[in-house]
C-alpha cells in the first residue's frame, strides 16, 4: 500500500528504543499513518514499549538487524513505504567506550546498509511516488564536539568535531546520508538533537539511574564534579518534532532540536531529589534527604563538558516549540517512573543477570 487518503506508510528503525517508541506511539496515536517497526531488539529495544498501540491494525513490527541487506530489500519491497525515520542506533557513550565494534557496525555499516535498500527501493518508484518518499535520518548534537569555555550554541553549520566512539560513529553516519542525498540524489533529511529525557528511558541513562538508585536507597554516582552541562528535550518533544521533520521539512536539509534548558548534570541531580523528596517521601530506611546518596565519581574519558543547541531555525521554518518546561518533563517523568516499576523493574532484574552471569 502506497500513500492513500494523505496517510503515509512510515519505516521506523529502532521503534522499540527509548526515541523510536516514543515516535511509534506518537504516530499509531496521534495520525492515521500506518507504521512499520524494524528493530533488532538489543538489550535497548524493548516491545513493552509498546504495549499501549501493539495491537493496532495499523502497526506491523519486523524483528531484524539493519545490517542485514536482505531483510532491508523484503521490508522496501513488501511494505512500500513512503517515509523512512532511522533511529536504530548503539546509543550509549559508555557502551561506546568499553567495546566500539557494535557501534561501527549499526551505526555506521547499518546505516549504510538501509540507504542502499532505500535507494534500491526509491529508484523502482514513478515520478510523483519519488516526489513523496523521504529518507529521515536521527542523529544527535554530540556530533558537534564540545563546547566547553565558551557561550556558543550549536547550529546545523556548526563543524563536526565528534569526541567518543559513539558519536564518531554517529557523525559518519551522517555524512553518509548526507553523500546519499547530494550523490544519488535520495530525497534525505538529518535530525540532530540534544540530550533525551522522559518515559521508557532505559535504566542505565542518566535520570532514571539517578531516579531508580534513589528509591533504592543506592548511591547516585555522578561524574567528576557534575558541572557538564546538557541541553535536555522531553522525549515527546523530540518525537512531534521528527514527524514534523519528516512530514514537512525541506529535502537536503539539517534541523537542530533543542529544549532550551541547559542544565549541569549535577544540578539535574539535586532537582531530582527535591521531587523525590515530595513525590516520594517514604525513604529507605535511614535515610534523611535523598541528596544524601549523591557520590562524585571518576569522570568519564573524554567528557564533553558542554552541549547547547541553536533551534531556531525548526521552530522558525517549521513552527515547532517545546510544549514542556524541564520542570513539568521532570516531574512527569518522575511520576512516570514511581507509576511503572512494571515496565523497569524486570530491566533490572535482567541487567543484574547479565552481570552475574
Ligand atoms: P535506544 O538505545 O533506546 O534505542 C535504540 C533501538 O535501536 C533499540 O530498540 C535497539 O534494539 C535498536 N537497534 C540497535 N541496533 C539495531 C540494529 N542493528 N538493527 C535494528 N535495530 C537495532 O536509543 P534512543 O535513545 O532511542 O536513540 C534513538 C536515536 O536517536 C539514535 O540514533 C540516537 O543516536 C539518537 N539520539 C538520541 C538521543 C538521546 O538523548 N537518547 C539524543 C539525540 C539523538
Amino acid at each position: 500500500m502506497m500513500q492513500h487518503n494523505n496517510t503515509f506508510t512510515f519505516v521506523v528503525t529502532g521503534g522499540a528504543g527509548f526515541i523510536g517508541s516514543a515516535v511509534v506511539r506518537h504516530l499509531i496515536e496521534n495520525t492515521q499513518h500506518r507504521v512499520i517497526n524494524i528493530d533488532k531488539l538489543t538489550y535497548a529495544g524493548n516491545l513493552q514499549s509498546l504495549a499501549s498501540i501493539e495491537h493496532s491494525e495499523r502497526y506491523t513490527f519486523v524483528h531484524a538487524d539493519i545490517c542485514d541487506a536482505a531483510a532491508m530489500q523484503q521490508v522496501f519491497s513488501q511494505y512500500q513505504p513512503n517515509i523512512v525515520m532511522h533511529l536504530a542506533a548503539e546509543s550509549h557513550v559508555d557502551r561506546s567506550i568499553n567495546g566500539p565494534g557494535d557501534f561501527i557496525q549499526t551505526n555506521i555499516i547499518g546505516t549504510y546498509t538501509l540507504l542502499e535498500a532505500a535507494r534500491a527501493f526509491y529508484q523502482t518508484l514513478d515520478t510523483a511516488a519519488q516526489a513523496v518518499f523521504r529518507f529521515h535520518h536521527i542523529s544527535t548534537d554530540e556530533v558537534y564536539g564540545d563546547l566547553e569555555g565558551t557561550n556558543d550554541l550549536f547550529t546545523e553549520s556548526t563543524p563536526y568535531a565528534p569526541s567518543s566512539p559513539y558519536s564518531a560513529s554517529k557523525a559518519s553516519s551522517d555524512h553518509l546520508v548526507r553523500a546519499w542525498q547530494r550523490t544519488y540524489k535520495l530525497p534525505c533529511l538529518v535530525t540532530n538533537c540534544s540530550n533525551n529525557y522522559g518515559p521508557y528511558h532505559y535504566p542505565e541513562k542518566l535520570i532514571p539511574l539517578m531516579i531508580l538508585n534513589a528509591l533504592a536507597g543506592k548511591p547516585l554516582p555522578v561524574y567528576g564534579n557534575g558541572q557538564q552541562i546538557r541541553d535536555w528535550l522531553y522525549v515527546e518533544d523530540h518525537a512531534r518534532a521528527l514527524v514534523l521533520v519528516a512530514t514537512t521539512g525541506k529535502v537536503g536539509e539539517t534541523y537542530n532540536i533543542g529544549g532550551h534548558n541547559e542544565k549541569a548534570n549535577l544540578d539535574v541531580v539535586h532537582t531530582l531529589c527535591e521531587l523525590l523528596e515530595e513525590l516520594a517521601p517514604q525513604k529507605p530506611a535511614g535515610l534523611a534527604y535523598y541528596k544524601d546518596l549523591i557520590t562524585f565519581v571518576k569522570d568519564r574519558p573524554g567528557h564533553d563538558l558542554r552541549y547547547a543547541i541553536d533551534a531556531s531555525k525548526i521552530e522558525k521554518e517549521l513552527g515547532w516549540t517545546p510544549a514542556e518546561t524541564f520542570e513539568s518533563g521532570l516531574r512527569k517523568t518522575v511520576e512516570w517512573y514511581l507509576a511503572r516499576a512494571d515496565w523497569w523493574q524486570p530491566l533490572q532484574a535482567a541487567n543484574l543477570a547479565a552481570k552475574k552471569g
